[in-house]
């Protein structure tokens, strides 16, 4: 059992229940751990959520399928729901509040800030999905005045989304800590997604052989291969396996710049689609 289990945990739908019981958790004098989602909770979320509370901290999770990161042409209306599941999920992981608010409550009609930035946004999935890194970086940083946590939880599996997340919160002088919390794999090395149940049995077999090259990738790296011709044999790889590779790349990890040799804080990221899934994953080299 870790240190919360067994607590009650309140399910909060207005910003006044929030308030309220976030005040009683300060009013303890504990500090407040957040952990941001879209529910459809699987093992890499509960990770987060367990990382949160065996620090001691109160931890509150939401779950808010955010319209605001998704584009015309994206997958909202399929994103996969589960409350039920999710709730039990986050009771058995030791959290206390779960915050689940509608999207009047995170979109007012008469509110028109939103956060934007390049540097960590720009390129790649910044490219590839225009406006998803705004709706995220407003969404949480929403998230993070309604809270007001000491800490908010995110993972690595979405390397980029988390440099955009410590860029905002850097840069407006966010009271928080951000903490990344490392990439929850399945036994074969795929990283856990909601996305994955969308894939066919057949892609599900080969999606794998996309960490695969990402540690092969890096291997050849750190023993000193050329970049740009390692980089083009694993796109060549995943290509003739079957992915339809957006990109594969080597970049400076809190930057997300690209890189031509080797260097500390150096990471791989890709993205590539099987059938119509998209699969994210990035390792460190
Ligand atoms: P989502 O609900 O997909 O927006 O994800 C919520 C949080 O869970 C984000 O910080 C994700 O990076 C994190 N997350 C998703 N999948 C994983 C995973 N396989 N391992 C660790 N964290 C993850």
């Amino acid at each position: 059992m870790g240190p919360n289990q067994g607590a009650v945990m309140q399910v909060v739908r207005t910003l006044s229940d929030l308030r309220a019981a976030c005040a009683a958790f300060r009013a303890q004098g504990r500090s407040i751990g957040l952990v941001p989602t879209m529910g459809a909770l699987h093992a890499g979320h509960r990770a987060l959520v367990r990382a949160s509370v065996s620090s001691g901290a109160a931890t509150a999770a939401s779950i808010f399928v955010n319209p605001l990161q998704f584009g015309p042409n994206e997958d909202l209306s399929r994103y996969p729901r589960d409350e039920a599941g999710d709730l039990a999920a986050l009771e058995a992981e030791g959290c206390e509040l779960a915050w689940l608010p509608d999207v009047a409550t995170m979109y007012p009609a008469d509110a028109v800030t939103v956060v934007d930035l390049t540097g960590p946004a720009e390129r790649w999935e910044g490219d590839a999905r225009p406006g998803h890194f705004r709706g995220v970086a407003t969404v949480c940083t929403k998230l993070f005045g309604q809270v007001r946590p000491d800490r908010a939880y995110f993972g690595e599996k979405d390397w980029q989304q988390l440099q955009v997340i410590r860029r905002v919160v850097a840069d407006l002088l966010l009271p928080l800590e951000i903490v990344g919390i490392e990439t929850v794999r399945e036994a074969d090395g795929l990283a856990l997604s909601s996305r994955n149940r969308f894939l066919t049995v057949e892609d599900r077999a080969t999606a794998p052989m996309l960490f695969d090259t990402l540690t092969g990738t890096a291997a050849k790296l750190r023993a000193g291969a050329e970049v740009e011709s390692a980089l083009a044999d694993a796109t060549a790889r995943l290509t003739s396996g079957g992915f339809s590779v957006d990109y594969f790349a080597l970049v400076d990890g809190p930057t997300l710049r690209p890189i031509g040799g080797m260097q500390e804080n150096a990471r791989l990221i890709t993205t590539a689609r099987l059938g119509s899934v998209r699969l994210l994953d990035n390792i460190a080299v």
